[in-house]
C-alpha cells in the first residue's frame, strides 16, 4: 500500500551513529518525521528523548517505525519488541549478535507483516554499483581486502566492541564483507581465519581471513584495529583478463587499471533511508545476512592467537 504522509520514526540508541548519521539523514528526508529517541544516558540536542523504548512508545503511540542504533548485544530483544508492537524496523549493522538472532527477526517480521531492513551502510557507498558492474563484465582472478583503522580514534568509550557479541575488528570489517558479498555475485566461504584477541578482551583486534567464492576465486582480508596515521578501507580485485580494480575509502573512490574513475562524497545514510522508505511503502523487507555468516564462520573456524592487552 502506498504511503503518502511522512513515516513517523523513533530512534533507539542515541550514540555516535545515531547523532552522526541517522538524525541528519532522517531530517533531510521529507518521507520521514523524526518523533523522538531513547537511550539510557545520551541526550543529543534537539531530540525529545526517553530512557527506554517502552517509555518512548507510551508517550508517542503514533511512531510507526523504529531505527535500532544500539550496540549489537541488545538489538534482538529490542527489535523483537518493536516488531511485536506493530512497528517497522530499521536495524543498524550487524543485524544481531548471532546469526540465529538475525534469522529469528527476519521470520518474526514476516509473521507480523512488518518491514525489516537489515542495513549494510557500506553497500550504499557511491562506487559499489560500478564495482559490481565491472566484476560482472570481468570474471575475477582474486580479491584482496585491506581494512585497517584506529579503534581509539573511531570508537572512543565503546567498551561493548570488545565484549562478547561486540565482534571487535569485525565491527568495521563486516562493512568490507557487506561490499564483497554485494559485488562478487557468488557465495563466499571462509577457509581459514586467524583471530588475534587481546588477553583482556573477548573479541579480535586483528584478523586475517582466507576465503574463496564457490566458483574458486581466492579472497583474502586483513582487518586491523590498531592502524595509526593513514586509515585504509580498500578492496582490490584482479580479473582473469588482467584488469585491475581498486575501491578505496570505504567505497567513495574507484580506480580501474590504475586510473581514477570516481571520487564522490559519502552519502550512505541518505541512500539507506530512501531504501527503507521504499521498502515500507511497498510492504517489503530486505534482510540479507551473508556478511554476518562470514563473521560467524570465521569465529567457528578461526585459530585464536593471544594479543597484547588492549587499553583505551
Ligand atoms: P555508541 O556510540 O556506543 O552508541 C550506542 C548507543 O546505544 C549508546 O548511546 C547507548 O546508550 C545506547 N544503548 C545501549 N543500550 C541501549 C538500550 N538497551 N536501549 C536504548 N539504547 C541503548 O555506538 P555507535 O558507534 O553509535 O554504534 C551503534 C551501532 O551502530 C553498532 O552496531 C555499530 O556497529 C553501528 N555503526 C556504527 C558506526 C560508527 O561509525 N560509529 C557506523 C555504522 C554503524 P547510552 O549512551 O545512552 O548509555
Amino acid at each position: 500500500m502506498a504511503t503518502t504522509s511522512p513515516i513517523k520514526i523513533g530512534l533507539v540508541g542515541l550514540g555516535k551513529i545515531a547523532v552522526d548519521q541517522h538524525i541528519p539523514a532522517i531530517r533531510a528526508n521529507p518521507g520521514f518525521e523524526l518523533v523522538a529517541g531513547c537511550s539510557p544516558h545520551a541526550r543529543p540536542d534537539g531530540i525529545t528523548a526517553y530512557n527506554d523504548m517502552a517509555g518512548m512508545l507510551a508517550a508517542h503511540p503514533e511512531i510507526e517505525a523504529l531505527a535500532i542504533c544500539t550496540p549489537p548485544q541488545v538489538r534482538h530483544r529490542i527489535a523483537k519488541e518493536a516488531l511485536a508492537s506493530g512497528r517497522h524496523v530499521f536495524l543498524e549493522k550487524p543485524p544481531g549478535a548471532t546469526l540465529g538472532e538475525a534469522e529469528a527477526l527476519r521470520d518474526f517480521a514476516a509473521q507480523q507483516g512488518k518491514t525489516l531492513l537489515a542495513s549494510w551502510h557500506s553497500r550504499f557507498a557511491p562506487a559499489v554499483g560500478a564495482t559490481r558492474d565491472w566484476i560482472a563484465q570481468h570474471p575475477l582472478k582474486s580479491v584482496q581486502i585491506v581494512w585497517k583503522e584506529n579503534v581509539r580514534q573511531w570508537h572512543p568509550g565503546q567498551a561493548w566492541i570488545f565484549a562478547p557479541g561486540g565482534m571487535g575488528v569485525f565491527d568495521p570489517g563486516i562493512n568490507a564483507l557487506s561490499i564483497l558479498t554485494a559485488v562478487v555475485g557468488d557465495l563466499v566461504v571462509v577457509k581459514k581465519a586467524d583471530l588475534h584477541i587481546p588477553v583482556n578482551c573477548d573479541a579480535p583486534i586483528e584478523v586475517q581471513l582466507d576465503m574463496a567464492t564457490e566458483g574458486g576465486v581466492p579472497v583474502s582480508a586483513a582487518f586491523d584495529f590498531l592502524q595509526e596515521n593513514l586509515q585504509t578501507w580498500s578492496i582490490y580485485a584482479e580479473a582473469q583478463d588482467g584488469g585491475k580494480l581498486a575501491l578505496h575509502m570505504g567505497g567513495t573512490t574507484l580506480e580501474i587499471d590504475g586510473k581514477a574513475v570516481m571520487k564522490e562524497a559519502e552519502r550512505e545514510y541518505p541512500g539507506l533511508y530512501a531504501h527503507f522508505h521504499a521498502l515500507v511503502s511497498a510492504g517489503q523487507s530486505d534482510a540479507d545476512f551473508a556478511p554476518l555468516r562470514i563473521v560467524a564462520d570465521a569465529f567457528m573456524l578461526g585459530k585464536r592467537i593471544a594479543a597484547p592487552a588492549y587499553v583505551e
